[in-house]
């Protein structure tokens, strides 16, 4: 069915999700049929699923497929399946306007009490269209204990017909009380292939290009799709990629630690420019701020004024660490095929495209030194989740990167 097509090489968790849909649609029909549902058998529809798996594998893809698959009214259903991905429901639930599917996605670190209980609430309501409430919690690792806490109660106790597909990276990233009310599907990193050839079929990219780009990223579709369609991610990667040769002298070292965060800034800046103005602009239009008085706020809004600059500094201190995370990730890549050429492993490498910089660093420096590097590089990602100064952190690294 239509729906599961932007799902790539993930077959087994396709076949699980259309059953369940299959059983909740069966079960929604019983239920309006006069009489109400008859006895049931052991149905495969449930209230709480938790969808893992790597970056890149899909996980919010699958969760949103799912959702709209809950919410398809073709009348072909019963016999195709539902997830038409064209009926009402279905285009709705996956352009994310429907009434009754809430996609919850943060651009900050944390998701705190508050916001949760709102969720909660909302979670509670019957859905308007008679079918499913659908509340898919994108980042369900960004919970904090709290959070975590006030949710558990929610998917202990769900309304009837309420569902939460809650999506993290693994099993660990999820309060083990949660992890354990949830049933669980495991994406796996879809092959390069698979990868290079949604890029063609759906993107419409050129297949050189594609293949390309879906080798660089490893499986990870978004960065893979970024990397084929943004001119401006694919220069940053190549800037990164040259880090190896720049690294040879402790100035280099340096420099290149500096442009490094440098460049992370740029891209939170520009997240700020793009989403901050308007955000704070609506937000101060709702709140009444009167024109032509220079634009003061009423008397007691100046809370939630301060509220909403509280949550774009998050969001820059996480598009910054976003974006450094994505440069350590091409530069482990990048030492990766070095290792892979000294050892003469036969693996095919991910960065083809830089290859000669590859062999030259392969033929100056010896495996274990190799290994080393990337021992650096995730030293530095450690130091950043335990919050180190972004610049102490990288030039720690860029400096451990040097020849030796
Ligand atoms: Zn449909």
């Amino acid at each position: 069915m239509a729906v599961w097509d932007d799902l790539v090489g993930q077959d087994r968790v396709i076949e699980q999700l259309a059953a369940a849909a299959r059983d909740a649609d069966a079960l929604v029909t019983a239920e309006a049929a006069p009489g109400g549902p008859g006895p049931g058998g052991a149905s495969k529809m449930t209230h709480a699923w938790l969808f893992t798996g790597p970056p890149g594998s899909g996980r919010a893809t699958a969760a949103r497929a799912f959702a709209a698959a809950l919410q398809c009214v073709s009348p072909d259903r019963a016999s195709g399946g539902p997830g038409c991905g064209f009926c009402d429901g279905c285009h709705t639930a996956l352009v994310g306007t429907h009434a009754d599917v809430e996609v919850v996605r943060t651009d900050v670190l944390s998701i705190g009490v508050k916001e949760t209980r709102d969720l909660v609430r909302r979670a509670q309501l019957s859905p308007a269209g008679g079918r499913w409430q659908v509340i898919v919690l994108e980042d369900a690792d960004r919970l904090t204990e709290g959070a975590g806490n006030v949710l558990l109660k929610a998917v202990e106790e769900p309304a009837p017909r309420t569902v939460w597909l809650l999506c993290a990276p693994s099993l660990e990233d999820v309060l083990p009380t949660i992890r354990s009310r949830c049933r669980s599907l495991t994406l796996r990193t879809p092959p390069v292939g698979a990868v290079a050839d949604i890029l063609v079929r759906r993107d419409g990219i050129e297949p050189e290009l594609a293949d390309r780009a879906a080798r660089a990223t490893q499986g990870h579709i978004g960065r893979a799709r970024r990397l084929a369609t943004d001119e401006r991610a694919r220069a940053r990667r190549a800037a990164v990629l040259k880090m190896p040769l720049r690294v040879a002298d402790m100035g280099g070292a340096l420099k290149a630690a500096q442009e490094l965060i440098d460049a992370a800034s740029e891209d939170a800046k520009q997240v700020a420019e793009e989403v901050d103005t308007k955000e704070t602009e609506e937000l101060r239009a709702a709140l009444g701020a009167a024109a032509g008085t220079g634009g003061r706020l009423p008397r007691g809004t100046a809370g939630a004024m301060k509220e909403l600059q509280d949550r774009q500094k998050r969001r820059a201190t996480r598009t910054q660490r976003d974006s450094l995370d994505l440069a350590l990730t091409d530069l482990t890549g990048f030492y990766r095929d070095v290792l892979a050429i000294q050892l003469g492993s036969r693996v095919e490498l991910a960065n083809t495209d830089a290859r000669a910089d590859l062999e030259r660093i392969a033929a100056g420096s010896r495996p274990e030194a190799t290994l080393r590097r990337i021992e650096a590089i995730v030293a530095c990602r450690q130091a950043l989740d335990r919050n180190v100064a972004p610049l102490l952190a990288v030039e720690a690294m860029a400096v451990a990167l040097r020849a030796g």
